[in-house]
């Protein structure tokens, strides 16, 4: 059956161009923010979620330390004052070129200009074994999960009489020593350090190990030496166990086979790879084989016209970036501010700008009091680093409510070491597979 098409949506009106924007992460609703305070356009704003997530705090959900609801905002609330901007909760499937249309789940919407904002999704290489046997880091519920699956692990090892069992219930094992595995790795060495004991005596956490396992020969690969080098020790002091030039072939039951032995353990964390996001009705010559869309310097993906493409999901070649820009929220929200500026220049008939990336540093936090940042004068790590950390990630949060809660969350933890956020929330029906 053929969908209905732009179903309750108002036609645009006179003179309005219709910009559809897919995805509501950090590009995408920068670029609505921006588009929706000029009457000259209709925002139309297509997302999975009804919420925006803050993916640099993932990692503290997964290991109880926040609560999902403080790194989610509610896309609608944003909006609440703009008669310009619409919403639809939709899964995206297609764009149709020929009729300027995209396709989803809930009907069809028509387009004047189109923007790709869907970012990145975890990429298992095409390996099932392995992304069958764990889970990726990039959702509010894939947070969620691993932190009920932790949890309800060591409900399983104290009741389990084998002891391989048990062993393999206690081990936590993260692939991809970027800043996503470094983070969580050390997140979990914090909890299994000074909570974990206290709630189970019955287990010994001293069998509890901690592997983070990178295929290359240092950790936190797009930062430097210093920092790769820095973050390695922190983790060590913490007790993680280090694996440099690992490869994992594949993992099943409770096990990680990788290239130099086997490691057991049933809890299991893909963080070594992304891939963009796939969108039907892009022609496969301007995706790269990382997934991503080819963009010109205007973000406009090549050889379309009246699309574009921001944030991790577009590839833009430059002589200062060769492989494309890094895939961070700074580079997403600075290409939504150019595009919003270039559009309306467009309308304005003036003269519109190619995008430059201002790169104000990089910083990744491996636990209490310790942090590594780079910033384009100094590269310093420690407490000064991690009050830096912890400074700018709480101002990047949305909203003043979930600001005010996260001090809160972090101000009580770093006194106390105790949050209660350890709940295992089961969803009613079962094979939910997280989004
Ligand atoms: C665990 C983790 C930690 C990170 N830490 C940092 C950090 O400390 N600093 C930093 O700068 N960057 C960090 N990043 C990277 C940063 O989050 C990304 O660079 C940024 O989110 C990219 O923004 P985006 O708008 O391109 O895509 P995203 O923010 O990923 O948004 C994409 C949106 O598209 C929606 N979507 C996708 N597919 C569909 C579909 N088929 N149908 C409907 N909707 C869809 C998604 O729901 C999402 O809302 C981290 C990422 C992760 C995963």
């Amino acid at each position: 059956m053929q969908q209905k098409v732009d179903i309750n949506i108002p036609p645009s009106e006179k003179g309005q161009q219709r910009i559809i924007i897919l995805g509501a992460g950090f590009g995408g609703l920068k670029l609505a923010r921006l588009l929706g305070q000029s009457n000259q356009f209709q925002v139309l704003l297509i997302d999975r979620n009804n919420y925006h997530q803050f993916q640099p705090l993932l990692y503290q959900v997964a290991t109880a330390g926040l609560e999902p609801s403080s790194i989610s905002f509610p896309i609608r609330k944003i909006f609440q004052k703009k008669k310009n901007v619409f919403i639809r909760i939709a899964e995206i499937e297609a764009v149709e070129t020929e009729t300027k249309t995209v396709k989803t789940k809930i009907g069809r919407f028509k387009y004047d200009k189109l923007v790709i904002a869907l970012g990145t999704t975890t990429n298992f290489f095409g390996n099932n074994k392995i992304e069958e046997n764990s889970i990726g880091l990039k959702t509010v519920s894939e947070a969620l999960y691993i932190r009920n699956q932790i949890l309800k692990n060591y409900e399983n090892a104290l009741v389990s009489e084998n002891e391989k069992v048990s062993e393999a219930a206690l081990n936590i094992a993260i692939v991809g020593g970027g800043p996503t595995g470094v983070e969580l790795a050390g997140a979990i060495a914090e909890l299994r350090n000074n909570i974990l004991p206290k709630e189970y005596p019955e287990l010994d956490f001293s069998k509890m190990n901690i592997f983070l396992i990178e295929a290359t020969n240092r950790l936190l690969g797009t930062m430097s030496q210093f920092s790769s080098q820095k973050a390695k020790n922190y983790l060590q002091k913490l007790g993680v166990k280090v694996q440099l030039n690992t490869l994992v072939k594949f993992c099943e039951g409770n096990k990680v086979i990788t290239d130099s032995g086997v490691i057991l353990s049933s809890n299991v964390v893909w963080a070594a790879g992304m891939k963009g996001t796939t969108l039907n009705g892009i022609p496969p010559k301007v995706v790269s084989p990382s997934g991503r869309i080819a963009v010109d310097a205007f973000n406009k993906v090549k050889g379309m016209d009246n699309i574009f493409a921001i944030g991790d999901i577009a590839f833009m070649e430059t002589s200062q970036y060769p492989n494309g820009h890094p895939q961070v929220a700074p580079v997403a929200i600075q290409q939504a501010e150019n595009l919003a500026r270039n559009l309306m220049a467009e309308v304005a008939q003036k003269e519109q700008k190619s995008f430059t990336y201002k790169d104000k540093g990089t910083m990744a936090t491996v636990g209490r009091n310790l942090a590594v940042v780079e910033l384009p004068f100094a590269k310093f790590g420690g407490f000064f680093a991690w009050v830096i950390w912890m400074f700018v990630h709480l101002m990047s949060i949305l909203g003043i409510k979930n600001r005010f809660f996260i001090f809160i969350n972090w101000l009580t933890n770093y006194f106390t070491y105790n949050l209660s956020l350890r709940l295992i929330i089961k969803p009613k029906k079962q094979n939910v597979s997280p989004k």
